[in-house]
């Protein structure tokens, strides 16, 4: 697989990484860039799009706050000719949701370039602002800070348990290696398909040097693994208290407002239409008042277990395990914990991984005679 090296001058991956990819919008191989920026307060990081390389103010494709799955961004700006070729810095979370979409006939991988990065995981949106509020002060960068110091206890729960923090091979056009190197001196870029093939080109011909990606990154993933291998025992502990059986479920779901926060922020919910907020779903007055007559007492907003259960149902294949749902949830339900580890064991039943290979069909797209042969079990 060939790569090239960016040399990171002052310790600035960010800018460094960033004039790399404007090269890209330079050479017309890409016309937009969906890249994360800081905001102008420096308290927060949120999605951009950027046409032209004055756009890219304070980039910050390596960070620690994910605000939202740019996959749903992808998403918006996909149509079958948009008359531009977007190319998108991706987490792995994002970039595996992205490859899921475009399964799903919602995003249209030819007008898409994908460039995946090594994630080190995210922070809580208000604990990162609070950090980053205290760097800021002391006239530093919060994401150059905050990737240096390794500070697990700090990270989301979902980040935490992820096992796929790098982006997995052929999912993406290009990879940001850095994980386990040093990006205060320098990052790698391989191109992991042939449309990155060429624009690995455009980077040689302006100046940057083809290089091996050092075998210190490899060692690193292995490690964490296993960091990541020790976290998840006691995670899925707590999953197995919390929604363990019917009365744990509906005792962790008993806050749940039904504010539809979990599925907005989902980028694998994307239904335009979702059932529930069909005219079908709406209980009239009538309904409403005869239920509450038939039981004596009725807990409003309705629904809320069918409400979860029907997105379980529907999604179950394909999450990602993002823990977007959980980050948008204003009641703190940990929505999370019981999305991804149910998704894992339906994704092991057909052993699928979402977003692991685009070539790969989703599980009940397709009926296959000798599957699911089993009822029942464990
Ligand atoms: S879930 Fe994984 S890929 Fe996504 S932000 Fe967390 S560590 Fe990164
Ligand atoms: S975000 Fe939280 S409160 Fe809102 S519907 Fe989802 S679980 Fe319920
Ligand atoms: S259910 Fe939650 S964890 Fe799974 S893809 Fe959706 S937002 Fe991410």
């Amino acid at each position: 697989m060939s790569s090239v090296r960016v040399e990171v001058m002052d310790g600035d991956f960010n800018r460094a990484l960033a004039s790399s990819l404007s090269v890209l919008l330079d050479k017309g191989i890409v016309d937009a860039l969906v890249i994360p920026q800081e905001s102008p307060h420096g308290l927060a990081i949120h999605q951009t799009l950027v046409r032209k390389r004055e756009g890219l103010k304070s980039p910050r494709p390596i960070n620690l706050l994910m605000a939202n799955n740019a996959a749903r961004f992808l998403q918006e700006l996909s149509e079958a000719d948009p008359g531009a070729r977007v190319a998108a810095v991706l987490r792995p979370c994002e970039l595996r949701a992205a490859v899921e979409l475009v399964k799903l006939n919602q995003i249209n991988r030819a007008s898409m370039f994908f460039i995946g990065v090594d994630c080190h995981g995210t922070m809580k949106p208000r604990a990162y602002e609070k950090r980053a509020a205290e760097i800021k002060r002391e006239g530093r960068d919060p994401s150059a800070e905050l990737i240096g110091k390794d500070e697990p206890e700090s990270q989301r729960e979902t980040c935490r348990a992820c096992e796929r923090f790098w982006p997995l091979e052929g999912t993406a056009d290009l990879v940001v290696a850095h994980i386990g190197l040093d990006p205060f001196k320098e990052l790698f870029i391989e191109a992991h398909s042939d449309a990155g093939a060429g624009a690995l080109r455009a980077l040689t011909e302006a100046g940057y040097r083809e290089a091996v990606v050092p075998e210190a990154r490899r060692s690193t993933i292995q490690e964490r693994l296993a960091r990541v291998a020790e976290f998840r025992k006691g995670w899925l502990e707590e999953a197995r208290n919390k929604f363990g059986s019917l009365d744990a479920l509906l005792s962790t779901l008993s806050g749940c407002v039904r504010c539809y926060n979990c599925r907005d922020a989902c980028p694998i919910c994307y239904c335009k239409e979702c059932v529930f907020d069909a005219e079908f779903m709406e209980p009239s007055p009538r309904h409403t008042l005869r239920r509450a007559g038939r039981k004596g007492l009725l807990r409003l907003p309705q629904d809320t277990l069918l409400f979860h259960l029907t997105r379980l149902n529907h999604m179950a294949t394909s999450c990602v395990g993002c823990g977007m749902c959980e980050e948008a949830c204003p009641q703190e339900i940990p929505v999370a914990l019981l999305f991804i580890p149910l998704g894992e064991r339906v994704q092991r039943l057909f052993d699928y991984v979402p977003g692991r290979d685009p070539r790969e069909p989703l599980p009940l797209a397709t009926f296959k005679e000798k599957e699911l042969e089993e009822v029942g079990g464990e």
